[in-house]
C-alpha cells in the first residue's frame, strides 16, 4: 500500500463528510443556548483559564476529528502552528496528527468580544458542546453534559437529537485511538504554560 496515497484518499473522504455534516444549517434546530446572555465563552480555551476558578471553566480543550484541522486550515487560511498536534493511528498502517486547542495553545479564533471568529467552520467538538460524547468499553456511544455550562437548562432536545445523529454517523469511522485521545485530553493538566496573547484575561 502507498501510505501517502491512502492518507490523501482518507483526507478526501473526511472532507466530503465534513461538507455533508457541518453545513446542514437548514435542518439544524436551534440549540437555545444562552451563550451571549449567560456566559463568557467558558467552553473556549483561552489564556487566563488555567488560573480561573474551576467553576468558571466549562471545557479546557477542543479535540478535532481526523483531518478536521486540515479542513479548518483550508477554510480559514489559519496556520498549522496554532494547533497542538497529537499523533494517533487511524488504521494499523496510517498514523496522522490530530489538531487540538487547549490551555497551552488557546483558541486563536476567540475574538475579544468572546464570540467565535470562525463560527461557520468551527470544530464539531465546539458545535456539540455542552453535549459530551464518549465510548463505553464495549464500544457504544454514551453522553454526558458539560458541567459549568450555564445554559444546560435551556438545551433544546431537538438540537440534542440532531447532534447525536451526527455522532452516530461517525461511530463507524472513528477509531478507538481517537476516543482515547478525546477522553485523555479533557483530564490532562500537563499542558505547557500558555503564551500571553491579546485574549489574556
Ligand atoms: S455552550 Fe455553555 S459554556 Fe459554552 S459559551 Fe454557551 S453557555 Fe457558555
Ligand atoms: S473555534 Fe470558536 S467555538 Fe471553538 S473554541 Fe475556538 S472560539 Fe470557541
Amino acid at each position: 500500500m502507498n501510505t501517502e496515497l491512502e492518507i490523501q484518499r482518507l483526507k478526501a473522504e473526511w472532507f466530503q463528510r465534513f461538507d455533508r455534516i457541518l453545513y446542514k444549517d437548514d435542518t439544524l434546530p436551534s440549540s437555545n443556548l444562552k451563550c451571549l446572555e449567560l456566559c463568557q465563552a467558558r467552553c473556549c480555551p483561552r489564556v487566563g483559564m488555567r488560573n480561573a476558578p474551576a467553576n468558571e471553566v466549562a471545557s479546557p480543550v477542543v479535540v478535532l476529528l481526523p483531518f478536521e484541522m486540515e479542513f479548518i486550515m483550508e477554510k480559514t487560511g489559519v496556520s498549522h502552528d496554532v494547533f497542538r498536534l497529537w499523533p494517533i493511528d487511524l488504521t494499523p498502517e496510517i498514523r496522522i496528527e490530530i489538531g487540538m486547542l487547549d490551555l497551552g495553545k488557546p483558541c486563536p479564533f476567540l475574538q475579544d468580544n468572546r464570540m467565535c471568529g470562525i463560527h461557520e467552520h468551527n470544530p464539531l467538538d465546539c458545535r456539540t458542546f455542552p453535549l459530551l460524547p464518549s465510548l463505553t468499553p464495549e464500544g457504544r456511544l454514551q453522553w454526558d453534559l458539560g458541567e459549568n455550562c450555564p445554559s444546560l437548562a435551556f438545551l433544546n432536545p431537538a438540537f440534542t437529537d440532531h447532534m447525536k445523529g451526527i455522532w452516530h454517523e461517525l461511530e463507524d469511522v472513528l477509531p478507538r485511538a481517537w476516543w482515547d485521545l478525546y477522553e485523555f485530553a479533557d483530564h490532562w493538566t500537563g499542558w505547557p504554560k500558555p503564551q500571553e496573547t491579546r485574549h489574556a484575561s
